[in-house]
C-alpha cells in the first residue's frame, strides 16, 4: 500500500492498536450503491467516543480510513475544548460495505450517524442514551426524556468537521430547527465567517428522508486516492476542489473563538 497518509490520519493511526488497520482500503462507487474495500474498523469504545449499543450487533463500525480519522479527531477535539461525556456514534458501514438495514446510503464507508452531545436535567454532560429527538430550543421531546441538547459541544463537533480539509464534508443532515439553533449559537460566539458560510450550506434537512432531529448524518467526499472508482453525487461546494479537498481556514483566526458556556441550552 503506497497511499500517502495525511497528518489528518494520525488520529486513526493512534486508534490502530485497537482498531484494525486495513492493508488496502477504498471507498468504491456511490454512498447509495457502492462498497467499502478494506474498511477501517473503529473500536466500539475509545477515550473520546463510543458507539451506540446496536452497532455492536450490526457490525456497523467500519468506515473509510479518512472518515475514521475525522471521527476520531472530532471526538478528541470536542473533549479537549469542552470536557464532558464521550461522543456517541450510530451506524457507519458494515465490513466490506454494501447495504445497511434502515439506511439508503452508508454503503461505501463515507457516511456515519452522529448522536448529539447532551446534558441531563441538572446540566451534567452525559453520554447520549441513543436516538432521542430534540426541538428547536434544544429540548428532548421523547417520552419521559429530560435531556437538553448540549449546543456548545455539538457546535464544536460541527465546526471541527467543517474545518477538515481531508476529507472534506459534503453534508451534515440535521433538522432545520436544530440547524438554526446551532447557527445562532455560532454567530453569537463570533465564529469564523468561513466556517459559518460552510455551515449554512452543509447543515441541511433532507427532503427525502426522516427529519434528522435525533442525530446528525455526516457524509464526506471521496478521498483523492480513491478516485475515480469512488463516485460523489450531489453538490461540490465552492471551497472544495475536484480532488475532494477543502480550502484551509486560517488557524490564527480560528483560535479567537471559544466554545462558550457549557450550561445547558435554554
Ligand atoms: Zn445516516
Amino acid at each position: 500500500m503506497n497511499r500517502a497518509l495525511p497528518a489528518a490520519c494520525a488520529a486513526a493511526l493512534a486508534l490502530s492498536a485497537v482498531g484494525a488497520r486495513p492493508a488496502a482500503a477504498a471507498s468504491v462507487g456511490t454512498t447509495a450503491e457502492g462498497r467499502l474495500e478494506g474498511g477501517f474498523r473503529l473500536p466500539l469504545a475509545g477515550t473520546w467516543h463510543r458507539f451506540a449499543g446496536p452497532v455492536r450487533t450490526r457490525g456497523t463500525n467500519y468506515a473509510s480510513l479518512e472518515l475514521a480519522a475525522l471521527i476520531a479527531r472530532a471526538a478528541r477535539t470536542v473533549a479537549r475544548a469542552v470536557p464532558g461525556a464521550p461522543m456517541v456514534i450510530g451506524d457507519a458501514s458494515v465490513e466490506g460495505g454494501g447495504a445497511v438495514a434502515r439506511h439508503a446510503s452508508h454503503r461505501s464507508g463515507r457516511d456515519v450517524d452522529l448522536l448529539f452531545y447532551v446534558r441531563d436535567a441538572r446540566g451534567r454532560s452525559v453520554p447520549s442514551p441513543g436516538f432521542r429527538a430534540f426541538d428547536g430550543r434544544g429540548r428532548c421531546v421523547a417520552e419521559g426524556c429530560s435531556l437538553r441538547l448540549d449546543v456548545p459541544r455539538t457546535w464544536w463537533m460541527i465546526r471541527t468537521l467543517l474545518a477538515s480539509r481531508r476529507p472534506a464534508v459534503q453534508y451534515l443532515f440535521i433538522a432545520e430547527p436544530l440547524a438554526r439553533l446551532l447557527l445562532a449559537h455560532a454567530r453569537r460566539r463570533g465564529e469564523h465567517p468561513a466556517l459559518l458560510a460552510r455551515a449554512e450550506r452543509v447543515l441541511h434537512q433532507p427532503s427525502d428522508s426522516t427529519a434528522h432531529d435525533d442525530h446528525i448524518h455526516l457524509r464526506v467526499y471521496c478521498a483523492s486516492a480513491d478516485r475515480p472508482a469512488c463516485v460523489d453525487t450531489g453538490p461540490r461546494w465552492p471551497w472544495v476542489d475536484e480532488d475532494g479537498r477543502a480550502e484551509t481556514i486560517a488557524p490564527e483566526r480560528r483560535r479567537r473563538v471559544r466554545p462558550g458556556s457549557a450550561a445547558p441550552a435554554r
